[in-house]
């Protein structure tokens, strides 16, 4: 058994930044894999700040998609590289306790107080106790639920699934953002930056299609705009064929695009053999941020006492409904592998909980998921080993995608209306008057419970922008 007054569950940006606000105190960080590999540090493009631009010209800052000024600083296109780094660095300085490669399996919770987590030493297969005053997630988020993704693999949403069931409710995981440029084939992300610094979309006729649908911002115009463009020229025929548009960026000239963009350059060299200087990038939409996640207030509290999330696996609602991933199974020798189960999961996320939804596909969808649930109970690992057993702790993350893939399609089933990333083919509309509200779904034995909560406006009424 392990003791700390705080256990910081996650190393990304922001485990790492809540681990340092408590530096002082006798405070631990307990990660699924090493702080320097979560998910933050495949951050590219920046992040916003309104600073104005400092007179020493020592912060930069460029225009990001759906923004009325250059807010987003940056550090070329390797931005969270570089603060996971630094905040890693700081961590160290500031003698921060860490436990890589354990992954948390349960938050101990008795009379709604959380008094600390369990966890399964992935090194050597042990599950062990973690005592602790308080608990703050920063588990991240739940994009490889679906098969077009740009998160990394580990983002499986896992710590919310253990929250959830735990007790916190989920909130609004309807809201998946879909970034529209992945590269085609792979889904790495091609920053929103690279239109920032003035790349722009054609389709297979030349056409720079954006003019159509947001005549004001063109290529910046806000992500979930964007890609129902893309997905609607490929729709209707205007894509190249497999389904792709070109991201085109060579009147740049090649010194600008090697000194903003290098890594852009190399993705685009490495994965796709184009060198973007000469040749257009093809692109197409993947799923890229959760803004759905474990219901918490500003001060990341939720509804279990001593128990706090942040960062993606949170829903704080910063973002609204748009933002500018058992040992039992060691004894089943029978039934089906794990992982036939979650490709057939990603596959239905990808085909009818994907850009564009109707009551039809969700509907296929959950009866897909709770059919995946069912069959779940009989799957096995083939590794029984203790030590490093991937194939076991990837197991044990799908039973936490299925809840996770169940409350988002349970979610946009009911909102019966369009807003932000969240599109209805059968209702196209914003409902202000039924859906200016959020969703939480909580856990039960049974079958979730859908509820909802008022929005909290503050300065500004929600409005309708023309892009
Ligand atoms: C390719 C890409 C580029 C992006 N670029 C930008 C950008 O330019 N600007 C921007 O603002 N945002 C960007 N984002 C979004 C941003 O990077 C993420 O929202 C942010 O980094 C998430 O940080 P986090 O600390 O919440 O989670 P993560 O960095 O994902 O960290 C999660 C941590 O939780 C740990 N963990 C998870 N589950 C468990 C468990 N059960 N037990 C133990 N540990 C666990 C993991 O090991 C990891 O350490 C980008 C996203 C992607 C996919």
């Amino acid at each position: 058994m392990f003791k700390h007054d705080i256990i910081i569950v996650g190393g990304g940006l922001a485990g790492l930044r809540a681990a340092l606000a408590a530096r002082g105190a006798d405070v631990a960080v307990i990660s699924r894999v090493h702080p320097l590999r979560s998910h933050s540090v495949a951050a590219q493009g920046g992040i916003n700040a309104a600073l104005g631009k400092t007179d020493e010209g020592k912060i930069a800052q460029r225009p990001f998609g759906g923004a009325g000024f250059p807010r987003t600083a940056y550090s070329q296109d390797r931005t969270g590289h570089a603060l996971l780094h630094t905040m890693y660095e700081q961590a160290l300085i500031n003698s921060i306790k860490f436990y890589a490669e354990w992954l948390v399996m349960r938050l101990v919770v008795n009379n709604g107080r959380c008094s600390g987590v369990v966890g399964y030493n992935i090194e050597n297969g042990k599950i062990e106790g973690f005592l602790a005053k308080a608990v703050i997630f920063a588990t991240g988020g739940y994009g490889r639920i679906y098969k077009r993704s740009t998160n990394s693999i580990i983002n499986t949403g896992y710590g919310c699934a253990v929250a959830y069931r735990s007790g916190a409710a989920l909130e609004d995981m309807e809201f998946v953002q879909f970034h529209p440029t992945t590269l085609y084939g792979t889904n790495i992300l091609i920053t929103e930056g690279v239109r920032g610094e003035g790349g722009f979309l054609t389709n297979k006729n030349g056409e720079r299609f954006m003019e159509r649908y947001s005549p004001h911002l063109l290529d910046l115009a806000p992500r979930d705009i964007v890609a129902r463009a893309i997905k609607t020229e490929i729709n209707e025929g205007r894509g190249f064929e497999g389904g792709y548009v070109h991201l085109d960026l060579t009147h740049l000239g090649a010194r600008k695009i090697k000194e903003r963009l290098p890594g852009i350059r190399q993705i685009a060299m490495d994965f796709a053999n184009i060198d973007p200087v000469r040749e257009p990038i093809p692109v197409q939409p993947g799923q890229h941020y959760s803004m759905g996640g474990i219901a918490s207030n500003k001060k990341c509290e939720t509804a279990i006492s001593g128990f706090f999330a942040c960062g993606e696996c949170s829903c704080i609602s910063v973002h609204g409904a748009n933002r500018l991933g058992g040992n039992s199974l060691l004894d089943k020798n029978e039934g089906e592998p794990f992982f036939k189960l979650r490709d057939e999961l990603k596959a239905t996320m990808d085909e009818n909980v994907g850009i564009f939804r109707d009551e039809q596909r969700l509907t296929a969808a959950l009866t897909k998921i709770r059919e995946l649930k069912v069959r779940y109970k009989n799957v096995y690992v083939r590794n029984k080993g203790n030590v490093f057993n991937q194939e076991l702790v990837n197991a044990i993350e799908l039973e936490g995608m299925l809840d996770i893939a169940e409350a988002i399609c349970i979610g946009a089933l009911a909102r019966k209306e369009s807003r932000g990333s969240h599109y209805r083919l059968d209702h196209q509309e914003r409902d202000d008057v039924n859906w200016l509200r959020h969703t939480l779904v909580s856990y039960t034995q049974d079958v979730p419970v859908i509820g909802h909560k008022p929005v909290n406006i503050t300065m500004y009424e929600p409005e309708r922008r023309e892009y």
